[in-house]
């Protein structure tokens, strides 16, 4: 967990990557059933858009189908979602339906100021899904260094609906690291999310071991 731009996705990848399992972010799938122009995906890109989060029943659907029938099974990293705390009560149920305990809820932390900082200057390329940062790397340009694809700003990176991003953090999703201390006996483990990538990383592997 953590708030927009604290490196959820970044972390949460290289995560699953090392551990050989699933990794379920709710962003990313709300992302693709929009490209591929779907219902869901349309009605989900008004509330992106705005900064505004999905309504809970239809992430939950989306959740439900990967933790009951995927690969999940053997184990996963949960990125971006629960965000409200109705999704840490309906994930909560599902995970006792399919006999899953959650291990750890890790906290990315990271100043106010830098979020916006890396949210603003945060490019994705359009072909090969690579995410850059131009704050970090100001010579990256239009262009994906890795693929040559072009580069992107995501469309709810633009700093008003950063501000509202944040705002809506604040007012929904901080209370779900509340919930899961007061009411479940899963940790709440709070990371360092400032400084380097492979530091962060190792950060999080050092709270997972212990
Ligand atoms: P992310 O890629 O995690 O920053 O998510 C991008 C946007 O997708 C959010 O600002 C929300 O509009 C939507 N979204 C992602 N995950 C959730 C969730 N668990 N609940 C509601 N909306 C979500």
């Amino acid at each position: 967990m953590g708030p927009p731009g604290a490196g959820k996705g970044t972390q949460s990848r290289l995560l699953s990557d090392e551990l050989g399992i699933a990794h379920y972010a709710t962003g990313d799938i709300l992302r693709e059933a929009r490209a591929s122009g779907t219902e869901l995906g349309r009605e989900a890109a008004r509330y992106m858009d705005a900064g505004e989060l999905v309504p809970d029943e239809v992430v939950l659907g989306l959740i439900r189908e990967r933790i009951t029938e995927g690969e999940g099974r053997h184990g996963f990293v949960l990125d971006g979602f629960p965000r409200t705390v109705e999704q840490a009560e309906g994930l909560s149920e599902m995970l006792e339906e399919a006999g899953v305990e959650l291990e750890a809820v890790l906290n990315l932390e990271v100043p106010e100021e830098e979020l916006t900082r890396r949210l603003t200057g945060r490019r994705v390329c359009g072909a090969c899904g690579e995410v850059f940062n131009v704050a970090f790397e100001p010579e990256i340009g239009a262009e994906c260094p890795e693929c040559g694809g072009t580069l992107n700003r995501r469309s709810d990176d633009e700093p008003q609906t950063v501000r509202r991003r944040l705002e809506v953090y604040e007012e929904q999703t901080a209370p779900v690291l509340d919930w899961y201390r007061d009411e479940s006996d899963v940790p709440v483990v709070g990371i360092d999310g400032t400084g380097e990538i492979e530091d962060v990383h190792r950060r999080l592997r050092e709270a997972l071991e212990a």
